[in-house]
């Protein structure tokens, strides 16, 4: 399966924000997107303002690095979208965040969605009491997610969970810290995603 191996802090820098690609080193003061805040590449302080066209593939570009989907399936989950009643820039937002990946970060099991990519890799969560290890795996209402019994005395579970106890998971999940298990709510909503992209360019820029 092909992924991005390159330095993923240049893909920050590339789009001028902090993306969370690094779990605890972006919340430290070695995050090189706060470090040296302009474009990566010898003439990253050189660069001029985006033509409308550039502002639409900056959005698109973000959107997809910051879940850690290429091209491909990222065009394939915006045809999804347009199918579906509703927005079709929400509608992208929600399918990508009920990527299991992403909900597995968003519940706290890890420290970014690279880890909890790997962790679904390698098995050790349940949906509907049945393992899933299919990163791109979309949750849906009514479905529970689950750590794996075997792995919850795991210390990278136990560290996660410690150091990740802060973050409220998002209302479309309901989360037993006791059990280890989630309940998915409903789909999320625009208001419920903190992606900082404006996904009316990504449809501009598809339906060119
Ligand atoms: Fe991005 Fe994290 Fe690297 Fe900072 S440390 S540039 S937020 S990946």
């Amino acid at each position: 399966m092909a992924r991005y191996t390159d330095a993923v802090c240049r893909l920050c820098r590339r789009e001028g924000q902090k993306l969370f690609l690094k779990g605890d080193r972006c919340y430290t003061e070695k995050c090189a997107a706060g470090r040296r805040p302009y474009p990566p590449g010898q003439h990253g302080q050189g660069r001029t303002k985006a033509s409308e066209y550039g502002s639409q593939l900056r959005e698109k570009q973000k959107a997809k690095r910051y879940y850690g989907v290429l091209e491909s399936q990222f065009r394939s989950y915006f045809d999804v979208a347009s199918k579906r009643k509703g927005k079709t820039g929400e509608n992208l937002l929600a399918i990508l965040e009920t990527r299991l990946d992403n909900t597995v970060y968003r519940l706290g099991f890890a420290m970014s969605r690279a880890e909890a990519r790997q962790l679904v890799l390698h098995g050790h969560f349940l949906v509907n009491g049945r393992k899933v290890n299919i990163p791109s795996f979309l949750v849906k209402p009514g479905m529970i997610i689950s750590l794996k019994e075997k792995s919850r005395s795991l210390d990278k579970f136990k560290s996660a969970i410690e150091a990740n106890a802060f973050r409220n998971p998002p209302r479309w999940l309901d989360y037993d810290a006791t059990s280890l298990t989630a309940k998915v709510t409903s789909t999320p909503t625009r208001e419920d995603i903190d992606l900082p992209v404006e996904e009316q360019l990504i449809v501009e820029l598809y339906s060119k």
